[in-house]
């Protein structure tokens, strides 16, 4: 079971998922960091790095004393709300010490860790304070990243099973995202990351089942933050689901269904303040006829090249991607000509340095502020003239690439992203006519 920020966000919240543990005997239970938690401690880290440890400790103060305030309100005896309060003090206690050693992108990422350390300290806590027995974890004794910065099912399985066991029974909690590095140093399986721990653990424990649970009754079939009236889709396939995940649908990590898809374990997505509504079921072996769904991701950055070397040419994609591997940045959509191609990538931190080897290869343009929108479903051939008519319903866009066939169930354009939320109310009445209002025209990383 994993619990999201929103699951965590407050006393009432908190007993609400006690009280969803307490009808488990035995259980894994992942946390991630109260809901706002994680924001702040990045706020943190950037007056940190700028030198403005005056803003910072302002800041981590104002976390302080939320915690403090969540503990009063959630333990009903002095003694439990005393230990709390305690554990409380002594994080803090030493983030202002680390505070004054300076600033480093290590102590940054200690920092970032805190937020799901002291959510899981307190509420394990309050978990046995009222008699529901839990064995408190630490997931940096099991969630370690390779030399690739990936973490692996196999060497989870083996860590754990040091800590709890070959057949551990009872409740376990622990943290999500949170993890070491192959050389020991703490870091984050990235933003949302818990989702992603919480798979790997399901597979490292050959769980019968992962459940995520957070605000929202499934996944939608759009973004319900930004499209009003979307609807839960109540079974989807593994496929579609990473598709999904991957092209923006902030519901789930970009990464956290290849541990589920490759071990056959179900997801079930629940909403923690809906309990008995159905949620969403991720398996394999779903089928579907028509579309299901629409995702947007922002932070698009598109870098074409074109050579006339390329004409008849073999070997010139792969000392194009070879560049991408070299700086460690993963390409997501790409077009070919016979004389150029253009690739999407959303990672931007090596982009000067890769337009540099590229320029060796043809002439090269890079186009920032992008968006990559995504429609998955049954999309493939034998719906003669699907595809067409999704593209010429986006007649009014400025569609900068297309990709299709690529897979049997999406068809992914790329867009500026100041239109991202018209595509979606756009694609929304085409695909699933509804009258499609949006709740605010705004961009999907302003809410
Ligand atoms: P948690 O804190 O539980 O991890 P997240 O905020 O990461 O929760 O994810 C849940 C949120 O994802 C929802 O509240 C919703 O606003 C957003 N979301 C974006 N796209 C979708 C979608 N297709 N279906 C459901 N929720 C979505
Ligand atoms: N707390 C982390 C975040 O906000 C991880 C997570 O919630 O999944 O990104
Ligand atoms: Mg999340």
């Amino acid at each position: 079971m994993k619990f999201g920020g929103t699951s965590l966000g407050d006393a009432s919240r908190i007993r609400q998922v006690a009280g969803l543990i307490s009808k488990r005997s035995d259980c894994f239970v992942i946390c991630s960091a109260m809901s706002g938690v994680t924001n702040t401690l990045v706020d943190v880290a950037g007056y940190w790095k700028s030198g403005n440890n005056g803003q910072a400790r302002e800041l981590i103060s104002g976390l302080r004393e939320h915690f403090k305030q969540t503990c009063c309100e959630l333990f009903d005896d002095d003694e439990a709300t005393t230990i709390a309060t305690g554990i409380v003090n002594d994080h803090f206690g030493r983030v202002m010490d680390r505070l004054v050693t300076g600033y480093s992108i290590h102590n940054e990422n200690w920092l970032l860790a805190r937020g799901e350390i002291i959510t899981s300290e307190i509420i394990a806590h309050y978990l046995n304070s009222i008699d529901i027995p839990v064995t408190w974890l630490n997931a940096l004794d099991f969630t370690v990243t390779g030399s690739d910065g990936e973490p692996s099912v196999d060497d989870m399985r083996q860590r754990l099973e040091r800590l709890t066991g070959e057949k551990p029974a009872g409740r376990f909690l622990t943290q999500g995202y949170i993890c070491l590095d192959h050389q020991g140093n703490v870091t984050n399986l990235r933003r949302g990351g818990s989702d992603y721990t919480a798979t790997l653990a399901g597979a490292a424990l050959q769980a019968g089942i992962i459940e995520i649970w957070t605000d929202i009754d499934g996944v939608r079939n759009n973004d319900p933050r930004i499209v009003e009236d979307t609807f839960p889709i109540r079974e989807l396939s593994f496929d579609e689901a990473a598709e999904l995940a991957y092209f923006g649908a902030k519901i789930l990590h970009p990464s956290c269904v290849w541990p589920a898809s490759s071990n056959g374990i179900p997801i079930h997505l629940k909403n923690t303040m809906e309990p008995d509504a159905p949620g969403t079921i991720i398996r394999s072996g779903t089928q579907r006829k028509g579309i299901t769904a629409v995702a947007a991701k922002e932070g698009i950055t598109i870098i074409r090249i074109r050579s006339d070397r390329m004409l008849n040419a073999y070997g010139f994609l792969s000392r194009v991607f070879a560049i991408f591997e070299k700086y460690e940045t993963p390409i997501d959509v790409i077009t070919t000509s016979e004389v150029s191609v253009s690739v999407t990538v959303d990672k931007d931190s090596r982009l000067e340095e890769i337009e540099e080897e590229l320029s060796a290869l043809g002439k090269v343009r890079v186009q920032s502020g992008q968006a990559i929108v995504c429609v998955v479903g049954d999309i493939l051939e034998q719906h003669q003239g699907r595809a067409v008519r999704i593209l010429d319903s986006l007649r009014h866009f400025n569609v900068k690439m297309i990709s299709y066939g690529g897979s049997r169930n999406n068809i992914t354009v790329v867009v500026p992203r100041e239109e991202v939320v018209d595509i979606l109310r756009s694609l929304n009445s085409f695909l699933f006519g509804s009258p499609s209002k949006t709740i605010e025209p705004c961009l999907i990383s302003q809410v």
